[in-house]
């Protein structure tokens, strides 16, 4: 085999109780739909021919040094807890350390039923699988840090949903898959020998620096923190924010019902199974402190004092609303071009995302429009825009570059749902011309590229995607 994965495999030394030893389930025609060189480069991976390939990330045939494993974990889905999830269609082949030194995950994804996949039938489909790799692959050059794609591969077996559809795997990266859920299944066993292993190994592995549960919280809050404020400041709903999908690597993993906002409204929805409204554009904020609160309540076994603890831990978490408010403003002051923007210009950007919902304004594109000064054409009232531009242009008075401040934060392109959608459809027919077109656009978000302005705009009424599934 030409294929080489410098496989460095850690995980593997957990004690037994962290995962099940699992072969992915073969497949009849795995045929290789898209492999990520320049990712393979990052880490250190030979790439083989397409036939390998295909073999190799279908779950067909192992690479060398490969120890295929599936993680185990709990997590609250929706706020309610199931004490036991795990890698329900996933196996983890092993892991590289890459080019920066960075330990990564080489996952398949949709490669079989696994001894936690409950009723699941372990397999995935095209389309989730596509919008996965387009989702993550956007992400990571929009400057998020997000699972990546390294290979998709279609497996020639049916995948029963509303009605048969084209199976496909897919090989996910990931800094770790070491979730929230992953240290609540521990605690809520009461395991809390298993729980300081997993401690141990997430602290070395990802806060080298942090040496108490505290010190690990805080640096889990920091990254979490740091995270939703990015995806608020694209327009991002990550659509089942349960704490079995909250990373403590602080990446944005699993993409299933995951969608882009169009038109600004704070309480934005796609998700088919979330009926509630739980995971809500604007309510992101509020979730990710209430992850982080269960995050604390499982390390709370591994401290000596219970009490002094909850009590430390308790701090940390109260300060997310209070850490996210400053993130957010200095976020959002950049994309109306202030540098640092602070307490006082909280009103100016209030003011114009209030007028922006109730003008129906696009999200991407309004803030995009700022760069020239524009935007008034976004509003259903325009006259709303210029009385708030007339302050905004007084406030950048005082900026020393305003339009680049602005052109390093307001993406000109997105992954617009309906161009996902259709991306989609060609690709079930045969066409992956648009599959490659948003990929190679959607890799330079942040430049104009006039030939590709047709997917900055907004879906026509007929092309509106009202829901996503997974
Ligand atoms: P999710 O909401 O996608 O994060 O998935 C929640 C749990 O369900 C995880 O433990 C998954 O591994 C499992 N799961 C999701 N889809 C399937 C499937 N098709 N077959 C088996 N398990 C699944
Ligand atoms: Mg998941
Ligand atoms: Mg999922």
């Amino acid at each position: 085999m030409n294929l080489h994965i410098p496989f460095d495999n850690s995980y593997i030394t957990l004690p037994p109780r962290f995962f099940t030893r699992h072969l992915p389930e073969p497949v009849d025609r795995p045929d290789l739909v898209k492999f990520n060189h320049a990712l393979a480069t990052e880490l250190g991976i030979t790439p083989g021919s397409a036939l390998e390939m295909a073999e190799v990330f279908s779950g067909n045939a192992m690479p060398e040094g490969a120890v295929p494993l599936a993680q185990v974990y709990a997590g609250h889905q929706f706020g309610g807890f199931s004490p036991q999830l795990g890698d329900g269609r996933a196996v983890l082949l092993g892991e590289v350390v890459d080019q920066n030194g960075i330990r990564r995950d080489i996952q398949l994804k949709g490669s079989g039923r696994t001894p936690y996949s409950r009723r699941g039938d372990g397999r995935a489909w095209l389309g989730p699988v596509l919008r996965e790799y387009v989702l993550s692959e956007a992400m990571h050059a929009l400057g998020v840090p997000t699972t990546r794609a390294l290979a998709m591969v279609t497996t020639g077996e049916p995948v029963f949903r509303e009605t048969a559809r084209p199976g496909a795997v897919l090989t996910r990266v990931a800094d770790s898959h070491i979730r929230v859920g992953t240290f609540q299944y521990f605690a809520a066993r009461g395991d809390v020998e298993a729980l300081q292993a997993l401690f141990t190994y997430a602290r070395d592995r990802h806060y080298p620096q942090a040496e108490t549960p505290l010190d690990f919280l805080r640096a889990v809050i920091d990254r979490q923190v740091k995270l939703v404020v990015q995806w608020l400041s694209i327009g991002f709903i990550h659509g089942v924010m349960n704490t079995d999908n909250t990373s403590v690597s602080g990446e944005t993993i699993d993409y299933g019902p995951a969608a882009f906002m169009d038109v600004y409204h704070p309480v934005t929805v796609y998700s088919s199974i979330d009926h509630g409204g739980r995971y809500a554009y604007d309510n992101q904020a509020n979730i990710i402190a209430w992850n982080m609160a269960q995050l604390a309540s499982s390390l709370v076994p591994l401290m000596p004092d219970s009490d002094a603890a909850i009590r430390d831990f308790t701090v940390a978490v109260n300060a997310m609303p209070g850490l996210i408010r400053a993130e957010w403003a200095a976020a959002f002051g950049r994309k109306i071009g202030l540098a640092q923007a602070g307490e006082d210009d909280m009103d100016l950007i209030g003011e114009l995302l209030t007028g922006m919902a109730e003008n129906k304004a696009d999200f991407t594109n309004t803030f995009r429009a700022l760069i020239q000064g524009g935007g008034r054409d976004q509003f259903l009232d325009p006259v709303v825009f210029d009385t708030w531009a007339t302050k905004w242009r007084e406030r950048l008075q005082d900026e020393d570059d305003p339009e680049a401040v602005m052109r390093s934060a307001n993406p000109a392109f997105i992954p617009r749902n309906h161009r996902v959608e259709q991306m989609i459809q060609a690709a079930l027919a045969g066409d992956y011309a648009p599959f490659e077109r948003l990929l190679t656009v959607l890799s330079r978000p942040y430049e104009d590229q006039p030939e590709a302005k047709d997917l900055t705009h907004p879906p026509l009424d007929s092309e509106v995607v009202e829901q996503t599934f997974c």
